[in-house]
């Protein structure tokens, strides 16, 4: 379940069951003949998330598999005896003590450095994980608590993990973690692992996950704007909201003004940037003048890649706590509100890339030749007119028109 963070550790995962003789099927649920076995690796950064989880757990069990484990974010913040309640026989956490059979390994997979041989993905991208942990506390997040203090995985484990991939054929790198802006390795900035990661023969391209605006180096920045840096123009700070008064209650660390100013730079910097955020709609206390400033911001900008979230109470924050509930029927109008901005804007954005020059990764080529995959901002792009050994090529592309959302293109 879950973010780019979660892939990446769930790719983990599953090399190391496969290397202990587990045959794994991927299909998140129990399937029809039951299995032996029922890895979840769990999502609690809502409430919702955290019962769909339980849910899971509860499936598994009636469909009668013997073992479940339980790992991930639900694992760190849910009391152990509701999940073995639920049917979880192994929970892999970070307060859990020894564990045996599935879970140690699932546990010393998520821990350990796990033989990059053994990892695997279903594209051409690869999510590595780079970092994990917050301590920002912003107040309607449980991930501090669900991950810890910030944690750097060390550059070199990066760098051999990144090539090693490289050298089994994928050919995109998406750094991630829960603050990758906050990647340190004694004098080594973001900035310095993304070039070294860049650098690696037969790598055709870095990805950055989501990123804090104003803790995010403006040298990164700046690399997106540099074809040579091959890091992906596509930047996604999630802004939550445009209100100052709901920032503050977020505890989020900047203001509006500030926020508008790091996407300005970035626009100015980075030639037809792909741009994302992530907006909470109906926070606690959001009156409609909080949630106008929200869409006044939001329509201001170029924005590519909008994820909306009804705001929804996560146990154990201190937003769930605070005074002021908006109506759950306002929170979804908000959000849907903003969802429809978000589509016309991604629509505006691929239409204002036409005639562009862009370079699309094919992920693969159909029987009748067309070669499809994405640009650098996240936009879907068709190549009519390819051959099967295209797959995995990074094209260089003219933009001949938009449709919808997605591109037709032909190569330069
Ligand atoms: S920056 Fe805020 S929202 Fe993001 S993981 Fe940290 S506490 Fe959660």
């Amino acid at each position: 379940m879950g973010c780019r963070l979660n892939a990446a550790e769930g790719a983990r995962i599953r090399g190391a069951l496969e290397a202990a003789g587990w045959e794994v099927r991927e299909d998140g649920s129990p399937g029809e003949a039951p299995a032996d076995a029922f890895v979840l690796h769990s999502c609690a950064v809502t409430g919702a998330a955290q019962a769909e989880a339980l849910r899971r757990v509860r499936a598994a069990k009636r469909a009668g598999i013997p073992e479940i484990v339980v790992a991930g974010c639900v694992a760190n913040v849910a009391p152990e005896a509701e999940l073995r309640e639920a049917g979880a026989t192994g929970v892999v956490s970070r307060r859990a003590s020894a564990a045996t059979g599935l879970a140690a390994i699932v546990g010393a997979a998520l821990r350990g450095a796990v033989a990059p041989e053994l990892l695997s993905f279903a594209t051409t991208r690869a999510p590595v994980k780079i970092q994990d942990g917050c301590s920002f506390r912003c107040s309607y997040c449980i991930v501090p608590d669900a991950r810890g203090e910030p944690r750097s995985r060390p550059f070199g484990e990066i760098l051999s993990e990144c090539s090693a991939l490289v050298a089994r054929g994928y050919r995109e790198i998406v750094l991630s973690g829960v603050n990758v802006a906050c990647w340190r390795e004694g004098g080594r900035t973001l900035s310095s692992l993304v070039r070294a990661v860049a650098a690696i023969p037969g790598l055709a391209r870095v990805r950055m996950g989501s990123v804090e605006p104003r803790t995010t180096e403006e040298e990164v920045v700046a690399l997106m704007g540099e074809p040579e840096a091959r890091l992906c123009p596509m930047l996604h700070y999630p802004l939550q909201s445009g209100s100052d008064r709901i920032l503050r209650a977020m505890r989020r660390r900047y203001t509006a003004a500030q926020y508008r100013g790091a996407v300005e730079r970035a626009l100015a910097r980075v030639p037809r940037l792909g741009l994302g955020a992530d907006v909470i709609a109906g926070f606690p206390g959001e009156t409609d003048a909080d949630f106008e400033e929200t869409v006044r911001l939001v329509r201001d900008y170029p924005f590519s890649n909008l994820h909306v979230f009804p705001y929804s109470e996560r146990p154990g924050t201190p937003a769930a706590a605070m005074p002021g509930a908006v109506p759950v029927r306002v929170r979804r109008e908000r959000a849907r509100a903003l969802i429809a901005i978000g589509e016309e804007k991604r629509a505006a954005f691929a239409a204002s890339l036409a005639g562009a020059e862009a370079d699309v990764l094919v992920e693969r080529v159909g029987p009748d030749g067309t070669a499809s995959g994405w640009t650098g901002q996240y936009l879907r792009a068709r190549i009519p007119g390819r051959s099967p050994a295209d797959a995995g090529a990074l094209l260089r592309v003219r933009v001949l028109r938009a449709e919808g959302d997605a591109l037709v293109a032909a190569p330069v």
